[in-house]
Formats: C-alpha cells, structure tokens, sequence
C-alpha cells in the first residue's frame, strides 16, 4: 500500500529521534509498502527564523546571526553522528549553509527596508523544512534506503493567503502525481518539506503554524494514498492535552468529524485543516508515536466507533477575546448580525464561536487576540450611525479568554450531558462567560477566563471518566 508518513519537529529534532524515523521507515518498506516522507523543521528551528526575521524588522540582525549559529548547530550534530563518514556528509553541511547564507541575506535586506511583508516572512519561515528534508534523505539514503529530498513548493500548488494559504487542489495533484510517482515506481522515497508550498505564480507560502499535517493528508489525497500516518511524540490523540491533563490516556479510534472539532478547538497534535483533504476521500489516518512505534495509536475513519462513549475528549484554545455588541436598539433589527459579521470577514479575521442572546439585546462572538484591535475597528466604523443614535450601546472587548470543546459523536441525542459539564465546572465554582452548542451536537464549546482555563479541563476530563485506568 501507498502510505504518507510524516515525521514532526522532534520526530527529526536529534540524531537518536531521527534514527528511529529513519527504522520507522525502513520497516514500512521491507513490509511491502511505498512511503512517501513528509518531514518538519527540526524542532524549534521555525521559531529561531520567526524571531530572527522579526527582530530585523525592528533593525536588529544579531539575533537573526544567532539563530543561524543556533540552527546550524541543531543540524551539525546530526550530521556528525548519522552521516559520519559518507560522501554526503560534507555536501548536506554546504546545502544547509548555503540556505542558512540565504536566510540572513534576506534579514539583512528586511532590516535595510525595516519592513517584513508576509510573502517574505513566509519565504524564512519555511527554510527550516528545506534544511530538514536535505538531511533526512541523506540519513535515508546513508541507510541504504533510496531516497531524494524534494521541496513541496513544486508539487502543492496553494492560494496567495501567505500564512495561512489553501491549497488548490487539481493543479496540486497534477504536479504531486507527475514528480513523486516515477520516483515511488523506482521505489526511491520521497521526502518532502512539510509546512510549505507556492502559488500559482510559483511565489512560496505557509500553510500555517503546525501545517506539515496539512501537507501530508493535501498529498496523500493528491496521491490517493491508502493511508496517512503522523508521527508525533505523543502515543496518538489523546482526551486532553497530556501537559495539562497528566493521566490523558490515548483515543484508540475517532471518527473524521471528532478529530476535526479537536483540532479546530485546540488539541495541538493535528493542525485543524489536516482532515479536509483526507475526509473527502476517506483515507484513514493515524496518529502515532515516533518513539513507541508498536504503540497502535489513534486511528481515524468514517465512522464513529460502536462504543457508547459520548464524551471524548477535551480541548482548549487560547490566547482569545470575546468581543460583545450590545444595545436594546438592535431589538427586532434585521440584518445586524449580518452586518456584524460581514464586518468582520472584510477583516479577514476567522470567528470562532458565536452566540447571541434570545432578546437579542447582544451577540457576542470569539477571535484571535492578535485579530482584535482591527476587528473593533471595522465594527466601529460599520456601526458608526447605531452608536451615534445609543441604538447600540456598546461594543466590548474581554480579553483573556479560553474556549473549550467537549467532544464526543456519541453526545447526539444523549441528554444531561450539558448539565454534567455545567455541574463539574460549577462545583469547581468556574465560570460560565458564554456556552454554543454545533448543529452536529458533537461538542458543546464555552468559554471561560484564562485563569480557569487549565482547572476546566481538568474538571470536565474527572467528571466524564476520561482518564487511564476508568
Ligand atoms: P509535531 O512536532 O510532531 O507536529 P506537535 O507539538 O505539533 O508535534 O503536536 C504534538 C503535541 O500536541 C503533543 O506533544 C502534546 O503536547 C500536544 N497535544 C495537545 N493536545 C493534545 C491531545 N488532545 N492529544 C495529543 N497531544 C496533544
Ligand atoms: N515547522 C512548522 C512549525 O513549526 C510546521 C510544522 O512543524 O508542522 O509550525
Ligand atoms: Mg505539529
């Protein structure tokens, strides 16, 4: 079978974790099967080039100097423990100096200029990848296991929304399809830069923080992939985030629609888009553990497992604010919350919850912190003539929220759950700012103060038995 393995930050981050990639891959091909590698910066490298290219901007280069020493370090002493002594090993150290010559080149014009657009940004942003997938196939190839790093600027082809750009689907399996599979036939495998891709004008995007799950499900469809597994440190998709919640035990199965609410409310191991792709083309997916291999991991399919358990997982996001617009004007107004959020779209800012009061006297709905001060902007001036005649009294902003999802497809049609999850967080005397409930009523979502945040995802996890051992 044809399956896309993607390994993450610290899955590649040193040479003892890179050697168990490296096996991990090995064992699928001496099993049979074709593998096409997707392969994240080693871990931390996209927060140094993040730093370096911001703190240019402000007229600083020396720290994007250290973050070149630093990154070059990180891959230097891979090299000298899995390349010692191969013909490859000195030219993989003069690629990834040649990237770390361009990264700073580009700093230095970024602080001349004292401006970081987000085509640039997205260029430095995915250098890391680029280095990583240079030393992944020489250790592959090191190892006796043909392979050939390939940057997915020429295979995912992707809209111009630099940071968190979409991929276009066709031309995308065009490309995949014409470069990777000659290579898969020759069973070479491929390995290919998580986390980037280009327009159709061939200029270089991101799909996002955390976007190289994006990129191994956008080319295991483009590929028809029979599977698409992420390699994680973690023993696959667990109730809650195991560094909040310490007994969080692993979810061995999870349908498309569950994984999907987690990773949109927060649960870090899957970037939310990562499902798309392989949902409309039912290709299963696993979570695994780069570092437990045996350990079986979360599968996710179609359908929800027969078991009756309707409470999941967990998830929290953070780092948001709720902005509330109120007034007993809008009373029987139509078209204000319309106007609202059409207001908000022209921001470009996602929302991420609404809910609105059955008087109507207020809606309140949650976005990023760092999209609030120009979303209050553009309402302001849309509701400029409302605020004027006191229709609308006020538009408030609360900072330091958290929104958390209770998940579970077993939830639908199975009372009382809210009311357990209401309990818990009351006994605990947390409270309730504002709750939503999806149409799918596989989660229920509300939102509390940042401070309780931690403690109320700890509550609902004790209150549903989610738990090892229960
Ligand atoms: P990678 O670099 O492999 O992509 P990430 O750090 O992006 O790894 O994601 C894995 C991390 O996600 C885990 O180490 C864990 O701390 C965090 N995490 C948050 N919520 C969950 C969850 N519900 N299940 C599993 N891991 C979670
Ligand atoms: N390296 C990128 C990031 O840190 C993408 C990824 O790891 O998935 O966000
Ligand atoms: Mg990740």
């Amino acid at each position: 079978m044809l399956v896309v393995m993607k390994f993450g930050g610290t899955s590649v981050g040193s040479a003892a974790a890179l050697q168990q990639a490296t096996s991990i891959v090995k064992k699928a091909r001496e099993e049979g099967n074709e593998v096409v590698v997707v392969a994240s910066a080693m871990s931390g490298v996209t927060d140094l080039l993040l730093r370096g290219a911001r703190q240019a901007e402000a007229g600083d280069v020396t720290t994007a100097d250290h973050a070149r020493q630093e990154i070059m370090a990180k891959h230097t002493q891979v090299i000298e423990v899995l390349l010692a002594g191969s013909k490859a090993h000195p030219s993989v150290l003069t690629e990834i100096g040649a990237l770390l010559d361009e990264f700073e080149a580009l700093c230095q014009s970024v602080s001349v200029l004292g401006e970081l657009t987000p085509r640039a940004l997205d260029v430095i942003a995915g250098m890391g990848e680029r280095m990583s997938v240079r030393q992944v196939a020489a250790v592959l190839e090191h190892q006796r296991i043909p392979a050939q790093a390939i940057d997915a600027t020429r295979l995912i082809v992707t809209d111009d929304r630099y940071g968190s750009a979409i991929p276009l689907m066709s031309p995308t399996a065009e490309c995949s399809q014409t470069l990777l599979n000659p290579l898969i036939k020759e069973r070479v495998t491929p390995v290919v830069t998580g986390f980037i891709g280009a327009s159709e004008a061939g200029i270089p995007t991101t799909l996002g923080r955390g976007g190289s799950d994006y990129s191994a499900t956008i080319l295991g469809r483009a590929l028809g992939a029979d599977e698409v597994w992420i390699w994680t440190d973690v023993n696959g998709v667990m109730t809650a985030d195991p560094r909040v919640v310490p007994d969080a035990c692993t979810i061995p199965h999870l349908s498309y629609a569950e994984v999907g609410e987690m990773a949109y409310f927060g649960a870090k191991v899957l970037h939310p888009q990562a499902i798309r792709p392989v949902r409309r083309s039912v290709i299963p997916v696993r979570i695994l553990n780069t570092f437990e291999p045996d350990h079986p991991g979360t599968l996710i399919t179609k359908d929800p497992d027969g078991s009756n358990q309707t409470v999941k997982a967990v998830t929290a996001i953070k780092q948001l604010s709720m902005v509330t617009i109120e007034g007993a004007g809008m009373i029987g107004v139509p078209g204000v919350s319309a106007r609202t959020f059409g207001a908000v779209a022209r921001t470009s800012t996602s929302v991420l919850m609404i809910s609105q009061s059955s008087s109507e006297q207020s809606i309140c709905f949650v976005v990023s912190t760092s999209e609030k001060e120009k979303v209050l902007a553009a309402l302001q001036e849309e509701m400029a003539l409302e605020l004027d005649r006191r229709d609308i009294e006020r538009i408030r902003p609360q900072d330091e929220i958290v929104i958390l999802a209770v998940v579970g497809a077993g939830m639908k049609g199975t009372p009382g759950i809210a009311s357990r999850v209401f309990g818990a967080l009351g006994t605990h005397h947390i409270n309730v700012i504002a709750i939503a409930q999806g149409s799918s009523e596989y989660n229920i979502s509300l939102v509390v103060a940042q401070g309780d945040g931690d403690e109320a995802v700890r509550c609902i996890h004790e209150e549903f038995r989610l738990g090892t051992g229960d």
